[in-house]
């Protein structure tokens, strides 16, 4: 009999990657996804697969699952500035009353639950690099607050789902995380940046680019939740690659790697972007045994590859003017 484990924003670019390990560790995989920002065709190839099974559902509306669940990992959320723009009471109804759902589905079926928090939760960090114990700088209104807040929220109540009713959970705090099945038109900077790339457009840096990041190829972040899962640790993890580069920098090597003739540009920066952002994942590695292997420059490559097989049409859906337009100060 195989464990099954549902998996909400099944349809999402970490969602997907997370139906695939979860399939090929041998569990039985429920995918949840309403679809209004996932994408079938990042599933499409499990839908023949009989350890497979895809739920249309909207996680905010109660969610009923038949008979045993061993396992959800509540991956569905809006995850981009984007988005957040687009549809900000979704944003905070995924992360509050979808999470609030999906606890009680987890003390009902006695099934163990991560949820999907990420480094958003600190804000524009005072403190650097992030440690799981800074307690963050967050714009409660900002554009961006509808997410913060809303994953905020998320952790306290699975906190007191753990502590007031036992469930076992697992948080896990994701940086900025990249590779094949990102949406190219979600605004975050690496699909924008290839997309740029490959219709032969500037490089829009915002601000000076002199903000970091520090990104991890999806392959080591999925590695990382699946041990958080199995471990028997409950409080927040950081999950992320701790290689820090600029945005300016990071723009000039995606110039390299694409070879594109264009140049980068200078837009202002968007409300409450944050200057600098890298895990301290001390603890990943000390307790999960785990830290990304994978190199920018390999990872990169591998995501370039698969935006550049993407179709014409996919290519030239382009939702960054307008998402610009929206966040000037
Ligand atoms: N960014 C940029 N140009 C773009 C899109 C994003 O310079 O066309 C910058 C953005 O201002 C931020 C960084 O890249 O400092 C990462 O942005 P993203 O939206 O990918 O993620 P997040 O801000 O949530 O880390």
């Amino acid at each position: 009999m195989k464990k099954k484990v549902l998996i909400t924003g099944a349809a999402g670019f970490l969602g997907s990657h997370l139906c695939d390990k979860f399939i090929s560790e041998g569990f039985f995989v429920i995918g949840m996804d309403n679809l209004i920002t996932g994408d079938l065709k990042n599933i499409e190839h499990l839908f023949k697969n009989p350890a497979f099974e895809f739920y249309n559902h909207d996680v905010t509306k109660f969610v009923h699952i038949p008979g045993k669940l061993d396992y959800i990992l509540h991956f569905a959320s809006p995850a981009s500035p984007i988005d957040y723009l687009k549809i900000p009471i979704q944003t905070l109804k995924v992360g509050a009353l979808g999470t609030h759902n999906l606890l009680g589905l987890a003390k009902e079926k006695g099934a163990r639950i991560l949820i999907a928090s990420t480094s958003e939760v600190y804000g524009d960090p005072l403190v650097h690099p992030q440690t799981e114990e800074y307690l963050g700088n967050v714009n409660t209104i900002g554009p961006r607050g509808v997410y913060d807040e809303a994953k905020r929220f998320q952790e306290s109540i699975t906190m007191a789902y753990h502590r007031f009713h036992g469930v076992e959970t697992r948080i896990a705090r994701i940086f900025n995380t990249y590779g094949p099945r990102m949406r190219l038109n979600d605004g975050r900077v690496i699909p924008t940046f290839m997309g740029q790339a490959l219709r032969g457009e500037d490089l829009t840096v915002f601000g000076d680019g002199s903000q970091t990041r520090s990104f991890c190829y999806v392959e080591d972040e999925i590695e990382g939740f699946y041990k958080l899962l199995m471990s028997d640790y409950s409080l927040p993890v950081n999950i992320g690659n701790p290689h820090e580069i600029t945005i300016l920098e990071f723009a000039k090597e995606i110039i390299k790697l694409t070879g594109t003739n264009q140049k980068i540009v200078f837009k202002p920066l968007p409300t409450d972007d944050p200057l600098q952002r890298q895990p301290d994942i001390t603890k990943a590695k000390e307790i999960l045994k785990w830290e990304p292997k994978t190199s920018r420059e390999v990872g990169m490559k591998k995501t370039f590859d698969y935006f550049k097989n993407l179709s014409p049409e996919d290519l030239s859906k382009s939702e960054h003017k307008s998402f610009t337009k929206h966040i000037r100060r």
